[in-house]
């Protein structure tokens, strides 16, 4: 398939890792920022092709696991209430609140709908102005324009029956958090591709400036990949650290414009919390006080959520980068894709789930789990 197949060439993917060895000299550490990046990473087995100076960090950016569970919670309270649509993709829908997830309020009465983009919800609340229709906007700087773009249609067609309960994230600020961590051992970044096609690369320089580290953005295939690993390899031994684009097909320096001005009519910076991590400040987005109305969280005023994460769960560390998927304890057997513990082993850029899904592991045999996460023998 043409804009496939050549990026994942083996032939060059054996040049590129011939140079990336011929360059190494030390230890480094790479962490790639995008759950996509490390999907394509353990799909393919680019960290075991690498050589063993390089290791690759998996970072904290997937959308769904990074949700914090109190939006999670809050999300299952408002689409438990009679004459709400509750409007979501699919992947938000197995994410575990605390003891049940949207498919579960489904079962249960709810009327839970999975859509392909927002706008489809707004249609479904054109066709149901005697219902409430909540759209569930989470994710990072990709996902963002289109809610924001939905917000603004709601408003200029007004329909006023339709909200939005966001949770957007943005990665800059996760970058300057990770390194600012004690225990960081971070030396460079796989910047995310597809987010700076939205908002460019002018972000980085004073990042990559105040921490001394290489921040190269990457793109998603196997060939992508070894080429951002290999120029941050190169910049590290060369002692620099600069922002470089290996992603030119898609990200310009500016982003994309027209949808970095409809994120900041729509949406305003505030502090966020991420699961796992905790508040970052200035990582997020919420509604500005101009589409105040569209707030689900202002219209629903939910309130006496009570949050507990599943003890078992090691999710945070995963999500810095602190430990590998394989090296928490319920990974595999109280913990598998059909029953996740945590955000990362459902959404499917979740490293756990891809350790799960493609990493030759021996696992024991799965048990059954209660809904606290302890197993039930
Ligand atoms: S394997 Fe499961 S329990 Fe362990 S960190 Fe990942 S999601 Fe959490």
């Amino acid at each position: 398939m043409k804009y496939i197949e050549e990026f994942q060439d083996p032939a060059l993917a054996e040049r590129l890792l011939d140079e990336i060895r011929a360059a190494v000299t030390r230890p480094w550490a790479l962490m790639e920022v995008c759950g996509g990046q490390t999907h394509t990473i353990i799909r393919h087995g680019i960290d075991q092709l690498l050589p063993d100076e390089v290791e690759l960090i998996h970072g904290p950016g997937c959308p769904v696991c990074v949700t914090p569970l109190e939006v999670i919670d809050k999300a299952l309270e408002i689409a438990s209430r009679p004459g709400v649509i509750f409007c979501s993709f699919g992947d938000m829908l197995r994410v575990p609140g605390t003891g049940r997830d949207l498919f579960q309020v489904r079962g249960e009465g709810g009327d839970v709908r999975v859509v392909y983009s927002p706008l489809d919800a707004l249609r479904v609340a054109q066709q149901n102005p005697d219902r409430e229709v909540v759209f569930f906007g989470i994710g990072f700087e990709t996902t963002a324009p289109p809610n924001a773009m939905t917000v603004y249609q709601a408003r200029r067609l007004g329909i006023p029956n339709f909200s939005l309960l966001v949770s957007h994230v943005r990665v800059p600020p996760a970058i300057e958090a990770i390194m600012r961590s004690p225990n960081c051992r971070v030396q460079a970044f796989l910047a995310a591709g597809h987010v700076c096609s939205v908002m460019g690369t002018d972000e980085y320089p004073g990042l990559a400036e105040r921490y001394r580290v290489p921040i190269v953005v990457t793109g998603f295939e196997p060939l992508d990949i070894l080429e951002g690993v290999r120029r941050t390899v190169l910049q590290l031994e060369r002692g620099e650290h600069t922002v470089d684009n290996a992603y030119p097909r898609a990200v310009r320096p500016e982003g994309n414009p027209a949808a970095r001005a409809m994120l900041a009519d729509v949406f305003e910076v505030t502090d966020r919390a991420w699961r796992g991590i905790g508040v970052i400040p200035d990582s997020g987005w919420r509604l500005s006080s101009r589409y105040r109305e569209y707030d689900a969280e202002h219209r629903f005023q939910v309130t006496g959520i009570d949050t507990r994460e599943p003890a078992a769960c090691r999710s945070g560390e995963v999500l810095q980068g602190l430990l590998k998927p394989h090296e928490c304890e319920a990974f595999g057997t109280v913990c598998t894709p059909r029953t996740p513990l945590g955000a990362t082993m459902v959404s499917s850029e979740g490293a756990c789930a891809a350790y799960y899904l493609y990493r030759r592991l021996d696992l024991p045999a799965a048990v059954t789990r209660s809904p606290e996460g302890s197993p039930v023998v």
